[in-house]
């Protein structure tokens, strides 16, 4: 294996655009799309570049949809879910555009439940959607991203896209330490490193997966709940450029069908399935009194329980001993029996388990795998891991510039190119957005059009400027394929090619940081507790697994690619860490508790946490930044 390893000097690839999109999901082809409506005449050169394949990078539900709704309302829900504190003029601005991004997947072909007599009417045309909850619409989401994906893939033109290719490193500008010039990455195919020189660029690789330890080990090792090619990307390449990051504390912990990871939204809310602790009882009843507790909860315990707080409640019960938690499937299958004929039943039948094969096929292994038949057994469901992620239930990210058309605004949170980051020129969408959640993939998909729109104004605005990158071609290089060399220069130190005092595997590298992640910073092993004494801990042993990344080694694309994931899920945990640090309370009671200040704090933190990253000394600074209410209770 050793032998076949010789690429100690990749061929480099040096191309310059004006436009680069980093990524392939949901926000990446919203961009896409939308740029060459702006673009058309102009003459920019604009090109795509993601790690995977953007027919598979992406989402299989459709959780946004204003319809009947007003976007005001929308931000409402957000604000409520998210413990008060968002970007308001971000939810806006994606509440009020969203609908159009919905009825352009309709119009490439995505089929849409329609309710009865509406079957054949588009939405567009006022055709009336089965909704499962108030935001959330049916779709059949097999086909999903390879639709949208095709629709981005048609307007940006294939010669302009390059798959296969995992950028690393963003680089400043030589003469504008505040402004992105370039990025550089390698294929995962072929043995070349890439670099571009752009005016701006849209980062958008998604959130961090695989940050902390997971609950699937051993057999089902590599299974989460979010994409796992998500590695923190957005947020460690953004935060190392220099860009200002906001709620990096946030993080989302799904409630999911235990080991197989599937989806629970459209059994809660449009089959009406109930749950219950081991006994059998609703524990919701026994636990729901406590959020009125407002010396812990705040005012948020009051109305309708946000998502940290119904897992709050199930966490509860199961710290108490009542566990497991099980989802009545067939108790809610045997309610909707009551008031349909059996043929209608069989189709919603068909329908709850095409939901899984859709979005979660591994779910329909692990119920053949266990003979559950969900009809006639329920199943158990599960708090998972942490993640980090900006479009689901969660807002951690960069800090952006909105609209400028929304009363009320603060003229600060508007530096003249929407989805711009501080960084000139480094624009985000979807996951990489923070304080803005709840957007999912209808939403990601029409913040990375409102992106698009800024962008090519920026690079018009910029025409006569030219990129140069502060950091040379050979420095790239050396530090990219460092872990090569690594491995080039000790192989043969040893005769078992993973066991090497000179260097640590990218795979076991990843274990240590899961396990700092998971003991130290409120994982799944402590039920998601931290303190000031574990955080300050937790730091120190995330400095030097800092410093042991440097000592990664990679004996083929595959594990350099593993390399610089790692290196990028270890920056957005030492964020995700310090905003933890900082915000001295409990914000999201059944996502991560700090037990030495666990309660919520409106008096002193009912703020933005946003933080900034100085990649030469290494230092983190943080600080709060007022919240603003827009849209009035
Ligand atoms: P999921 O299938 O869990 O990803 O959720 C899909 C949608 O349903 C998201 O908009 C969730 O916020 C929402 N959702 C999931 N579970 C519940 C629940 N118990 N109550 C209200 N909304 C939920």
């Amino acid at each position: 294996m050793a032998e076949q390893f010789e690429f100690g000097n990749p061929e480099i690839v040096q191309e310059e655009v004006d436009i680069l999109i980093i990524g392939g999901g949901m926000a990446a082809c919203g961009c896409a799309f939308e740029i060459m409506r702006w673009a058309e005449g102009t003459g920019l050169k604009i090109k795509l570049v993601d790690k995977a394949a953007m027919d598979r990078s992406g989402a299989v539900a459709i959780n946004t949809y204003i319809g009947e709704n007003d976007p005001g309302d929308y931000v409402r829900y957000v604000r409520n879910d998210l413990m008060g504190i968002i970007r308001e003029d971000l939810v806006y601005d994606v509440g009020r555009h969203v609908d159009d991004s919905v009825h352009q997947f309709e119009e490439w072909g995505l089929p849409i439940w329609k309710q009865p007599g509406d079957e054949d009417k588009k939405l567009a045309d006022g055709g009336k959607c089965v909704r499962s909850g108030r935001w959330q619409i049916m779709i059949n989401g097999e086909s999903y991203k390879w639709i949208v994906a095709e629709g981005a893939k048609k307007a940006l033109g294939m010669e302009n896209i390059e798959e296969r290719v995992f950028i690393v490193r963003l680089v400043t500008d030589k003469n504008d330490p505040t402004r992105v010039a370039g990025a550089a990455g390698f294929s995962v195919r072929d043995h070349k490193l890439h670099i571009y020189k752009f005016k701006c660029c849209l980062l958008a690789a998604g959130g961090a997966v695989n940050v902390f330890r997971p609950r699937s080990i051993g057999e089902g090792t590599g299974r989460a709940w979010y994409p796992v090619w998500n590695a923190g990307s957005t947020y460690a390449m953004a935060a190392e450029c220099g860009a200002e990051m906001t709620m990096m504390e946030n993080r989302f912990v799904p409630a999911r069908f235990k080991d197989g990871y599937g989806p629970v939204g459209a059994w809660f809310l449009l089959f009406k399935a109930k749950v219950a602790n081991g006994l059998g009882e609703d524990y919701n009843a026994i636990h729901g009194a406590e959020l009125k507790d407002t010396k812990r909860f705040g005012k948020y315990g009051q109305g309708v329980p946000g998502t940290c707080l119904r897992n709050h409640i199930m966490l509860q019960e199961m710290k108490e001993g009542r566990g497991p938690i099980m989802m009545d499937t067939p108790g809610a299958m045997a309610k909707l029996a009551e008031k349909m004929t059996p043929k209608e039943v069989k189709h919603l039948e068909a329908e709850a388990w095409e939901d899984f094969l859709d979005m979660t096929i591994s779910q329909c292994g692990i119920w053949a795998g266990e003979n559950i038949e969900p009809d006639k057994q329920p199943s158990e469901i599960m708090p998972t891991e942490p993640y980090l992620l900006g479009s689901h239930a969660g807002c951690a990210g960069i800090w952006v510039s909105g609209p400028t058309d929304i009363p009320g605004t603060p003229k600060e949170w508007s530096w003249g190119y929407n989805r711009m980051t501080t960084v000139k020129g480094l624009f985000t969408s979807g996951d990489g957005v923070g304080a803005s959640g709840h957007k999912f993939s209808s939403g990601s998909f029409t913040e990375g059009r409102i992106a698009a729109k800024a962008m090519v104004k920026f690079a018009l605005d910029n025409k006569a400027w030219k990129p140069e990158m502060a950091r040379s071609v050979d420095e790239l290089v050396k530090e990219i394929y460092q872990p090569v060399k690594t491995f080039l220069e000790h192989k043969d130190y040893t005769t078992a090619i993973d066991i090497n005092p000179h260097y640590i595997t990218p795979k076991m590298l990843q274990f240590r940081l899961q396990k700092i992640m998971d003991e130290y910073c409120a994982g799944i092993s402590t039920w998601y507790q931290t303190n000031a004494k574990m955080l300050e801990l937790c730091e120190k042993k995330l400095e030097m697994i800092k410093e042991d990344s440097l000592k990664m080694r990679a004996k083929d694309l595959h594990e350099l690619l593993r390399a610089w994931e790692n290196y990028h899920r270890i920056i957005a945990a030492e964020c995700h860490m310090k905003h933890i640090q900082f915000r001295e309370e409990t914000r999201y009671p059944g996502y991560y508790y700090r037990m030495d200040y666990n309660y919520i704090d409106d008096d002193n933190w009912k703020c933005f946490v946003n933080s900034k990253y100085d990649r030469d000394t290494k230092q983190w600074l943080l600080k709060k930044v007022p919240y603003v209410q827009l849209i009035k209770d």
